[in-house]
C-alpha cells in the first residue's frame, strides 16, 4: 500500500503570549492519500487555521511528527522548508492575499520567478492555470479591477502554476457572496475531479459535501471523521 500523502501523528501546537498558553491542537492523528479531497470542518477557533499552518509549513508543531511524501518535516533548515513549500504546496486564503500593484499575470508568475524557473516555461505555466480556472482573458487586470471570485480564482491560479502536491484552502469562499462562493467550491470540485488533492477548511457544512470526507475539530482535537455521500450518485 503506498504510503499517505499527509500522515500527522500526535501533532499538538501550544501558542505561549504573555505567559498564557493556548492549545491549539491537541493530539491530531490524520492521513490523507494523493487525490483525495477533504474537507475540516468545526466552529470558530477550533485550531483549523493552526492545523492548516502547519500542513502548509508556514508554522511548526510543539510536538508530534509530519510525514509529507513520507518524509519528516521536522529538523528541516529554514531554506529547505521553503523550497518545499514553494514546490509542494498551494495554499488559498480566505482574503486572496493578491498583491495589488500587480496584474493577474504577474500574480500567478511570482512564485514560479522565486523559485527560478525560466521565462518560458513560467508563462506556459501561467495561461495554463489562468486557463483552468477561467481567467484568461483577465491577464493584464489589476486585482482591484477583478470581483471577489474571480479574484479568488486567480488566487486558485497562482496556487496551482506551481503544480503542487496538495491544494491547501482556508475559508476559500468566506470573503464571497454566496453566488461567488458557489462558483469557488465547483472549481475546487473541477480540480479534484482532474486529480488534485485538496485539503479545505471551512465552517459552512454544505460546502463540505463535495468532498470525498470531512474531518470534524473541536477544541483543538478530530471528534468525528465522516465520508461524505455524492450528491449526484
Ligand atoms: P480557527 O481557524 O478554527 O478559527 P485558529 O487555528 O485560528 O482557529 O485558532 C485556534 C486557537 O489558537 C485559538 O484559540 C486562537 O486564539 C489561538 N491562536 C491561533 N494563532 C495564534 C497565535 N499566533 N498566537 C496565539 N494564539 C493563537
Ligand atoms: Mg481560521
Amino acid at each position: 500500500m503506498p504510503e499517505s500523502l499527509i500522515k500527522l501523528e500526535g501533532v499538538t501546537k501550544v501558542f505561549l503570549t504573555d505567559e498564557v498558553e493556548t492549545h491549539a491542537l491537541s493530539g491530531i492523528h490524520m492521513n490523507i492519500d494523493q487525490g483525495e479531497y477533504v474537507s475540516i470542518a468545526g466552529p470558530s477557533g477550533c485550531g483549523k487555521s493552526t492545523l492548516l499552518s502547519i500542513l502548509g509549513l508556514l508554522d511548526t508543531p510543539t510536538d508530534g511528527t509530519y510525514l509529507l511524501n513520507s518524509r519528516p518535516v521536522q529538523g528541516l533548515s529554514l531554506p529547505e522548508r521553503a523550497r518545499i513549500r514553494n514546490r509542494e504546496i498551494g495554499f488559498i486564503f480566505q482574503s486572496f492575499n493578491l498583491i495589488g500593484d500587480l496584474t493577474v499575470y504577474e500574480n500567478v508568475e511570482l512564485p514560479l520567478t522565486y523559485r527560478g524557473m525560466p521565462a518560458a516555461e513560467r508563462k506556459e505555466r501561467v495561461l495554463e492555470a489562468l486557463e483552468k480556472v477561467g481567467m484568461g482573458h483577465r491577464a493584464k487586470h489589476l486585482p482591484s479591477q477583478l470581483s471577489g471570485g474571480q479574484q479568488q480564482r486567480v488566487a486558485v491560479a497562482r496556487a496551482l502554476a506551481g503544480h503542487p502536491a496538495v491544494l491547501l484552502a482556508d475559508e476559500p469562499t468566506g470573503n464571497l457572496d454566496s453566488k461567488n462562493g458557489e462558483a469557488v467550491m465547483d472549481l475546487l470540485a473541477e480540480l479534484h475531479q482532474g486529480g488534485a488533492t485538496i485539503v479545505m477548511v471551512t465552517h459552512d457544512s454544505r460546502f463540505a459535501r463535495n468532498a470525498d470526507r470531512t474531518i470534524h475539530v473541536f477544541d483543538g482535537r478530530v471528534v468525528q471523521e465522516q465520508v461524505e455521500t455524492d450528491p449526484t450518485a
